[in-house]
């Protein structure tokens, strides 16, 4: 029979929350990053994927449906083994954020929201074919009409992860056990410093960090050309950093 005291530390123990256990990364890797791009830019295309596909790293594009004239650069993108996402049909967004839209997701209903999403993964599979789809959140919101879709979102089945927003650091993630799959962490900056900075953090704490970019070298929110050559050139010549699609690296991150 165990002692009061040991009982009593027996019982903290048992009361205590299982510990996070460090994620262990493929191939002897430290750390993985994921690079996600927003908004189906044409500045992506001409900018972001050379300098991806010149440094044979692999991103993500949250793509939303846009005029047609780019949508066989998108197909030739999903060809070289980069991610298409769904960042849905029209790109609702609060009008606290985006106002004098006429889809503002202060109106949506869940079905309407449900149906963009749907919409969009349909435009996805006629350019690159069926296949599991991850979703970014326009302007990072999970609210319509007032209330959060995330569950109605779960239970459709619609996509496997989704993206939300977040602060650089506050946003590695360390803890395999503890994401959810549909409000996962991600964050940005457009200066290559802090990105490199953030990245070095990401390394040190064996953890993962998911980026988020609009425009390249381009367009609006932009990060220049040459900030995002230099983020790709340290990852590129960082053997300890695995740089994923964003399905690939939550496929990983959540069989284990
Ligand atoms: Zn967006």
């Amino acid at each position: 029979m165990l002692k009061p005291a040991l009982f009593v530390s027996a019982l903290a123990l048992l009361a205590l929350p299982a510990a996070a256990e460090p994620i262990q990364w493929p191939a002897g890797k430290k750390a993985a990053i994921v690079l996600t791009y927003d908004d189906a830019m044409t500045s992506q295309l001409d900018n972001a994927i050379p300098q991806l596909d010149k440094a044979g790293l692999k991103g993500t594009f949250f793509l939303n449906m846009k005029a047609p004239t780019d949508l066989l650069r998108w197909r030739t993108v999903s060809r070289n083994g980069h991610e298409l996402g769904n960042h849905t049909e029209t790109h609702p967004c609060p009008l606290s954020i985006l106002p004098g839209r006429p889809n503002a997701t202060d109106t949506y209903t869940e079905a309407r929201i449900l149906g963009e999403i749907a919409i969009m993964n349909s435009a996805l599979n006629a350019i690159d074919g069926p296949k599991p789809r991850t979703l970014a959140y326009p302007c990072a919101q999970t609210l319509v009409g007032g209330q959060d879709y995330r569950d109605a979102l779960r239970r459709s089945g619609l996509v496997k992860y989704a993206r939300n927003g977040g602060n650089l650091d506050a946003s590695i993630i360390t803890d395999a056990t503890a994401i959810d799959l549909l409000s996962i962490p991600a964050s940005g900056s457009t200066d290559s410093a802090e990105l490199i900075a953030h990245v070095k953090r990401v390394e040190e704490a064996g953890g993962l960090s998911i980026l988020v970019f609009h425009g390249v070298g381009g367009e609006y929110l932009s990060v220049s050309a040459q900030a995002h050559q230099e983020l790709v050139d340290y990852l590129r010549n960082d053997p300890d950093i695995w740089v994923g699609t964003f399905q690939d690296v939550m496929d990983y991150v959540t069989k284990r």
